[in-house]
């Protein structure tokens, strides 16, 4: 079916008058506008439900008055729930002129038209130049091309609008009880127990969809498109994107492999202040969609919703496998899965996470908090980097810390902007207790560490921020890692000058090098990195280079 322009549909029980004005409005309008025709007022609705799945636009509607089954009152009636902005009128017959004037009260319709209509030029295109002229004037837009219906508090429609949001899918966010949502529905033939429902600008409808199956079903990769490259990274956080740049533009057949969404901790980040070449600071996300698409530009493959659980050394190929049993295999690999975010140990909170409760999610959440009581757990730059923007949207924003001040944990230039941000409240010296809801958070129970008492504290929304530990379980038992599973390279691993277990080399690892031969680490995941942007990005740039040594020696 041909998309995208608005649409004008005519339905007439008569195959022989449906056809004539189809092809009379063709005639003068067909440029501009798909004409669909249908020949009742039930198929009528069904090619209607299809454009709305589709995410285009209905400019007018000519619905025969006498017609079996769905009257064309009727019809206009019920395409009005799912097409509200298409103008709207009524072919009758001479006979019927009464019953079509009380209609315009009744369905508020724009127009009567009196068959026959010929000449066309003077009696069916002023009615409906003027019926495509007030739908202009309207304002109606075309949605975006994936549309989603969700409810607001519920912790799979956040889930589901984070990821499209992270991935740069552009979508339209409706929820199930206003009348566009549900209009979404119904189109789809579901109900408001169906979401989140997510509709693909294939017009396909996915009701409640995995990460995996909406990321395939998006558009976005995510499988590798060969069995064997250069190099695979595994993150596509500011380390991997800043690797995957620098190999694909030196030649290197590289894929990364992200298992959420690109971006990383970084992405999440509201704005980046200290980043080099961006005075004004920058949104995290604008910085790593950018490095994305440079990284795509120069021929690297990003396979996003991919989780990597394995990685094995076969021979002098380094085998990666993904959460869904398949692998894939390359010379080398590098390791850039940084940290994610400590889980707030506190009653309450994981029953509201999503629905009230957030990590590091504070831009998509954002606009929703608009005039609420906001709380911001954490003493870190990213919490003070949360509380600042989320305070021109909330009414009121408090940063919970533990210890009895800032200082020590942030950096000087944000705590002076949180000083001086009238809406923003800092509580030192607290914990959050519990968090307490029925469908969302409500409230939560605020501990004062000094002396345990308790204060419960109206609250629609809360960001925690409290530290984070290394995504690399899954490398356990295969490459050397820190106490706390960051993984060790380079000199760390050199004990009294001596090279680790089982290192089958000449040579001592190379600096960003594991203890395995050809896999590399850079980034928040390697042990004693700085936990920087800008560090991230250059051990990216770094791993590449001996990547190339690694490879030339081979
Ligand atoms: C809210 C916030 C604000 C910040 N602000 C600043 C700032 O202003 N300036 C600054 O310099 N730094 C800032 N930081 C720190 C900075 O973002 C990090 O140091 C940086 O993102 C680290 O990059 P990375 O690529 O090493 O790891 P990450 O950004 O953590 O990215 C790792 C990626 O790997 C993926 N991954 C993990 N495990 C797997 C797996 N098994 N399979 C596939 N993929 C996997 C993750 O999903 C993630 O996308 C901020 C951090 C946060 C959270």
């Amino acid at each position: 079916m041909e998309a995208g322009k608005p649409v004008l549909l005519t339905v007439d029980d008569d195959p022989g008058v449906s056809r004539a004005v189809a092809r009379d409005l063709r005639k003068r309008y067909g440029r501009d506008f798909r004409i669909v025709r249908a020949e009742s007022g039930r198929e009528a609705l069904e090619a209607l439900r299809e454009i709305k799945l589709r995410g285009d636009l209905v400019a007018v509607l000519l619905a025969d008055y006498r017609m079996p089954g769905l009257s064309g009152l009727e019809f206009l009636e019920q395409a009005m729930d799912l097409f509200p902005n298409a103008r709207r009128a009524l072919l009758t017959a001479y006979a019927d002129t009464d019953a079509a004037i009380e209609a315009i009260n009744v369905i508020d319709l724009d127009h009567y038209l009196l068959k026959p209509w010929e000449p066309p030029a003077e009696k069916l295109y002023p009615v409906v130049d003027e019926l495509i002229e007030l739908w202009r004037a309207g304002g109606d837009r075309p949605a975006a091309a994936t549309q989603v219906v969700g409810h607001r508090w519920s912790a799979r429609s956040h889930e589901v609008r984070d990821f499209l949001a992270r991935n740069s899918v552009s979508y339209r966010w409706l929820t199930a009880d206003e009348p566009e949502g549900r209009a979404l529905l119904e189109a789809a033939g579901l109900d408001e127990t169906a979401v989140p429902l997510v509709v693909t600008p294939a017009g396909d409808t996915l009701v409640d969809p995995s990460v995996e199956e909406l990321a395939a079903r998006v558009g976005l990769p995510t499988t590798p498109a060969t069995s064997f490259y250069d190099t695979v990274i595994v993150g596509g956080g500011p380390a991997g994107l800043g690797a995957a740049v620098y190999a694909a533009s030196e030649g290197l057949r590289t894929v990364l492999v992200e298992r959420e969404a690109t971006g990383g901790q970084a992405g999440q980040s509201a704005r980046i202040e200290n980043y080099l070449g961006f005075p004004d600071g920058v949104s995290g996300a604008q910085l790593t969609d950018r490095a994305r698409r440079q990284a795509a530009r120069f021929g690297a493959e990003i396979l996003t919703a991919a989780a990597v659980t394995g990685l094995e050394a076969r021979g002098s190929s380094r085998v990666v496998r993904f959460a869904d049993g398949g692998e894939v295999a390359a010379h080398t690999v590098v390791l850039a899965t940084g940290v994610s975010y400590h889980t707030l140990d506190a009653p309450g909170v994981a029953e509201l996470t999503g629905r009230g409760v957030f990590y590091g999610s504070a831009t998509t959440e954002a606009p929703a908090c608009a005039d609420e009581d906001v709380y911001v757990v954490g003493g870190a730059n990213s919490a003070g980097q949360a509380a600042v923007f989320l305070s021109r949207h909330a009414r009121r924003v408090t940063l919970v810390v533990r210890a009895d001040g800032l200082e020590r944990s942030m950096s000087h230039y944000l705590v002076r902007q949180i000083r001086d941000t009238a809406n923003i409240a800092v509580r030192t010296g607290t914990r959050v207790a519990a968090a307490v809801g029925g469908e969302h958070l409500e409230r939560l129970r605020l501990c004062d560490t000094r002396t345990g008492r308790v204060e419960e504290v109206p609250a629609a929304f809360l960001f925690v921020f409290i530290g984070a530990a290394p995504c690399t379980e899954w490398l356990d038992g295969v490459v050397e890692r820190d106490a706390k599973g960051f993984v060790v390279t380079g000199p760390d691993l050199l004990t009294g000058g001596r090279r680790p277990p089982g290192w089958p080399l000449e040579r001592d690892p190379y600096y960003l090098e594991g203890s395995v031969p050809g896999v590399f680490a850079a980034g928040d995941a390697r042990a004693n990195s700085v936990k920087r942007v800008a560090s991230a990005v250059g051990e990216g740039a770094m791993a590449i280079q001996l990547v190339h040594r690694y490879l030339e020696a081979q």
